[in-house]
């Protein structure tokens, strides 16, 4: 039987994976150029006072490699993917595949799998939620990205400007990539603004001119289209939901739908993508709390799970419990990639 993801290495494979990184090229394109206009030719070769000069340089460089260092950590973290465990074997697929025209028994066959696994949510129609492509059933909050080619774990959309998906692995990154890069537009749209003005009057001499013109508006440009991701993304943090969570609420079993399931309070919900220690919040390095595979849920969903997970109490919450975070045999390979799907990955 093949092997779900290596089929899908055509002829166009190649070229489609080179195509993909066109965005990325573009945004890095903008980069490097507002670099120059930025240092050449506002601070070295138009500001007169060498305090401000040294000033805007110095802060300029700070925000310019946080926003680098975010970007680079979103572009490059392997996503999350779907661990063995949750591989539907050959022997059960072919007896799913044999009840094409019968839910019940289909349902059943995978029930007797996903109960020895850590999962709650189920599909709009009751059933167990898996993955034909990938022959595995899907951990809670993990979609099939059709882009990657493999299941995602806490999968929240795949972005082209980062050619990845954004996933439980690399929130985090995405959240402070957006934060730094709109810092680094509204620094360089505060600080050019009085050459900008200087502009319209007349008073800016040479050619180089025309590149700070630009450098503020494309800073303004990016700067107010950032801002509403970046606001938008805050707010998914809060209330603990991924892009696709927002669109469609996850369902529980024995419960429903429901939009607020994964929410642990304001707080605890930014500690699980920023984690525990705030000396670390700011900077993008993997800190998020979990697997990727269990998520705390609301209390009134403990029910919802198939088997019995320890609990234990909030010390610091408000009558919300927490699942305990499992550790066990597999955790060690599940931030890494699944290597046989390697190849569907960015
Ligand atoms: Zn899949
Ligand atoms: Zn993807």
């Amino acid at each position: 039987m093949a092997i779900p993801g290596k089929e899908r290495q055509g002829p166009c494979f190649w070229c489609f994976k080179a195509l993909k990184w066109i965005p990325v090229l573009f945004i890095v394109t903008i980069v490097v150029w507002s670099y120059y206009a930025y240092v050449v030719q506002l601070c070295l070769l138009t500001v007169e006072d060498v305090t401000r000069r040294v000033l805007y340089l110095i802060f300029y460089h700070v925000f310019f490699f946080m926003f680098c260092w975010s970007y680079f950590q979103t572009i490059f973290t392997d996503i999350g993917t779907v661990p063995n465990k949750f591989i539907i074997p050959d022997n059960v697929f072919e007896a799913y595949m044999n009840n094409v025209d019968n839910f019940e028994a289909q349902n059943s066959i995978l029930e007797n799998l996903a109960k020895r696994l850590p999962i709650t949510n189920i599909t709009v129609n009751g059933g167990v939620r898996f993955c034909e492509k990938c022959r595995v059933l899907k951990p809670d909050r993990a979609h099939h990205c059709s882009v990657c080619g493999v299941c995602v774990l806490k999968m929240d959309h795949h972005c082209p400007w980062i050619n990845n998906c954004v996933s439980f692995t690399n929130y985090k990154f995405f959240v402070l990539f957006l934060a730094y890069a709109l810092t680094y537009c509204a620094y360089i749209a505060l600080t050019s603004l009085s050459y900008f003005v200087s502009f319209w009057k007349g008073d800016l001499p040479g050619r180089g001119r025309f590149h700070i013109l630009f450098l503020f508006f494309v800073a303004i440009m990016f700067g107010i289209s950032l801002l509403s991701l970046f606001c938008y993304h805050c707010y998914l943090v809060i209330e603990n939901r991924t892009t696709l969570e927002a669109f469609r609420p996850p369902n529980f079993r024995n419960v429903g739908t429901d939009k607020y399931g994964f929410h642990i309070g304001k707080f605890n919900n930014f500690k699980e993508v920023f984690g525990e220690n705030c000396s670390t919040w700011f900077l993008p390095v993997n800190t998020s709390l979990g697997n990727g595979l269990e998520y705390p849920v609301h209390s009134r969903l403990h029910a919802s799970s198939y088997h019995s997970m320890d609990t234990t109490q909030n010390s610091s919450g408000d009558g919300i419990s927490y699942r305990q975070w499992h550790v066990d045999e597999d955790q060690e390979g599940l931030l890494r990639p699944n290597y046989d799907d390697e190849n569907d990955s960015i």
